[in-house]
């Protein structure tokens, strides 16, 4: 629920922007502006790459034709994520099953 800051009347949705009942204000709702901030972020490269290796990789399909650099383990759960220029091959990202080690390949 949200109110007026001229009024105070209730407001309604509409069109995606918060319109008030009585004096006809009207403002961006609160969760437009949240979802607009969260596709920005995902806009910029980087961003998208920190994104992919920090993703929850539990139920995510394994390769065990892997070794983790940091135990030696032979099983980790990967993503592939194209990172580049469409030309370019995908990146695969890797996470150790037994140490969580998280580590990209390049292919
Ligand atoms: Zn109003
Ligand atoms: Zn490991």
């Amino acid at each position: 629920m949200q109110f007026c800051e001229e009024c105070g009347s209730m407001m309604v949705s509409e069109d995606g922007r918060m319109v008030c009942t009585s004096c006809g204000h009207s403002e961006a709702r609160d969760e437009e502006r949240a979802a607009r901030f969260v596709s920005t972020e995902e806009q910029s490269d980087d961003d998208v790459i920190e994104t992919e290796e920090g993703a929850n990789f539990e139920g995510k399909p394994t390769s065990d034709d892997v070794t983790c650099d940091d135990c030696g383990h032979g099983v980790a759960w990967y993503t592939i994520k194209q990172t580049g220029a469409a030309d370019e091959p995908p990146t695969r990202f890797f996470k150790c099953k037994d140490c969580h080690n998280r580590w990209r390949e390049y292919n």
